[in-house]
């Protein structure tokens, strides 16, 4: 009983192997305003979505829209998907055959954001940078 215990952890650990609740949405991300943001499925099947703070600000920002993207959450119902926290790298881009994240950079203090805004030193827009996962810490 406690080997397979054991094991079953282990298994839980491999990315091949993750929970049911985990899936991956794949399509063009729409962000139009008045709108909820969306995942336009190869199918043109349209998926709502959500996430923590950051990720709904990063959803909100016009910029981002017509990306290639890909999140990683669950459905909350058919048609309606929940990203999980920034924190994981849950949203990420396709560009040139490569997976990136969003962030923001002020080029004037050299302080990258994870949402989009003024810049916390000083005060300017940030600029969308797509940033390869090898590069970010
Ligand atoms: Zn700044």
């Amino acid at each position: 009983m406690l080997a397979l215990a054991v094991f079953s952890l282990a298994a839980a650990d491999k990315p091949a192997d993750k929970p049911k609740a985990a899936e991956t949405v794949h399509g063009k991300l729409i962000v139009r305003a008045g709108q909820p943001p969306a995942i336009e499925t190869p199918e043109h099947q349209l998926v709502q979505l959500d996430g923590d703070q950051p990720t709904r600000k990063v959803l909100h920002d016009p910029r981002v829209n017509g990306f290639d993207v890909e999140a990683h959450g669950h459905f909350t119902a058919p048609g309606q998907f929940l990203i999980d926290p920034q924190h994981t790298r849950s949203l990420l881009v396709h560009d040139h055959d490569k997976l990136k994240m969003i962030t923001y950079w002020c080029d004037v203090c050299y302080i990258r954001a994870y949402a989009p805004g003024p810049c916390v030193c000083c005060q300017k827009d940030t600029e969308v940078e797509l940033r390869d996962l090898d590069d970010i810490r």
